[in-house]
């Protein structure tokens, strides 16, 4: 009898999923389980919503479930008890979680929360899935220095820079024009400033094409998403910041473009769901199959590209700046606006006031160099105390 050799199983690839409650989280989780079989979750990690990080932790049963809200651990412990699941509270254990020997991690935290656990994950030469802009636009040098010490992988989950990440070539960088990157405009791309004054938590929560948390959603009508992703870009791609543009784009269907000095634009399109970008970066060097929309072009008929408009959204020339000042200004503005999309979230401040404490809040810190992590921390915290300050005087306005 003949034994013919078995082909090798394909390995399960080992990943974690921090902020796996959240929007990108739990299209991540929903990819895991239409793949079963080619995945171990090894840990997931929330915020405070209990419920559903045991539902997740029963299908894709990690080694480790944490919350990083230690009030929630008790709650946890209950839900998984007898699963066999290690359960644990607080942001070391994110930390942990994050050090734990997964292959691929999805940083999915929202804000500058996300970046010890994403850098622990870096340190160790994974293979980071990068959604957590904010942390990367905080500290971005810090990061970037990281990741190539130590070997990492860093791949683009927002949409516009796995777009790029998809039609860039690298060994022709010096032969690119420009990046554009694209924008919806949000909910308030034709509203007037003094509507825009007015509106509502409910209003600017309400994007017209993307599904996503609420911090995101806020960046959106605010257009600041797309100063963050300005700086993102620059710290991912090895372009200047004056090569990086910025076109407004309301289907959402482009999900960025390449200019070569011959002439050629190269795009990214698909219908805007984020499990597009996500399985890029999960399933990545492969493709894997997603349930996304197809996209219909003749249905769709028309596609509308518009400059974006710096004075209704002064977030964009804010996020300029402070690319273009460097050292500890990007911390500064990531800060400030974390902290007046809060307040706006709150009903403490206007829609219009949250580009205001952002722009007080970077011209009142003068500008420092910024070359390790405590110089980012550093900055964070001058910075939420003075936007702080700033939301107080806006919010006792008679
Ligand atoms: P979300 O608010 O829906 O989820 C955030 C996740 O982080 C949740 O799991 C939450 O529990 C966790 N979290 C919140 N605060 C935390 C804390 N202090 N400590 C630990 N965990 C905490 O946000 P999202 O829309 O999924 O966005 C996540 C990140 O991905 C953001 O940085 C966002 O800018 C980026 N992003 C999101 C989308 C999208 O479509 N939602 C697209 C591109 C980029
Ligand atoms: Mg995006």
């Amino acid at each position: 009898m003949v034994l013919t050799k078995q082909k090798p199983a394909k390995e399960p690839r080992s990943v974690t999923i921090l902020g796996s409650t959240g929007s990108v989280g739990r299209n991540t989780v929903d990819l895991i389980l239409r793949h079963p079989g080619d995945y171990v979750v090894e840990a997931l990690t929330g915020n405070s919503n209990v419920p559903l990080l045991a539902e997740q932790a029963r299908q894709l049963r990690p080694r480790l479930a944490v919350v990083a809200n230690s009030d929630a651990y008790a709650a946890l412990k209950d839900e998984l008890s007898g699963s066999g699941i290690e359960v644990a509270a607080g942001p070391e254990a994110l930390v942990d979680a994050a050090s734990r020997p997964a292959e691929w991690v999805m940083a999915a935290i929202v804000g500058i929360a996300g970046l010890q656990p994403t850098l622990a994950a870096i340190r160790r030469g994974a293979t980071v899935a990068l959604a957590n802009k904010e942390c990367l636009v905080s500290a971005g040098a810090v990061m970037m220095g990281e990741v190539q010490r130590c070997g990492a992988v860093l791949l683009p989950v927002d949409s516009e820079h796995n777009a790029i990440f998809q039609v860039l070539d690298r060994s022709q960088v010096d032969h690119v024009e420009k990046i554009i990157l694209t924008a919806s405009g949000g909910p308030f791309r034709e509203m007037g400033r003094d509507a825009m004054a007015k509106a509502t938590c409910k209003q600017a929560l309400a994007h017209p094409n993307w599904s996503m948390g609420a911090k995101i959603s806020i960046d959106s009508a605010t257009m600041m998403n797309k100063g963050l992703e300005l700086i993102e870009a620059f710290h991912l791609f090895p372009v200047p910041e004056e090569r990086i543009e910025i076109l407004v784009h309301p289907q959402s269907v482009v999900h960025s473009l390449v200019a070569y000095e011959d002439g050629s634009v190269l795009a990214q399109l698909g219908s805007p769901d984020m499990r597009t970008p996500i399985a890029y970066t999960l399933a990545w060097p492969r493709r894997i199959a997603t349930p996304a929309p197809r996209l219909s072009l003749h249905e769709l008929g028309t596609l509308t590209f518009e400059a974006p408009d710096a004075e209704r959204f002064p977030a964009l020339n804010l996020a300029r700046k402070a690319l273009r000042l460097g050292g500890n200004a990007p911390t500064i503005l990531n800060a400030a606006n974390e902290e007046a999309v809060v307040s706006f979230l709150d009903e403490r401040i206007g829609f219009l006031d949250i580009g205001e404490v952002v722009e007080e809040t970077l011209a009142g810190i003068p500008s420092r160099p910024v070359r390790t992590l405590e110089d980012v921390f550093e900055a964070d915290a001058a910075a939420r105390e003075s936007a702080r300050r700033a939301v107080s005087n806006l919010s006792e306005r008679p």
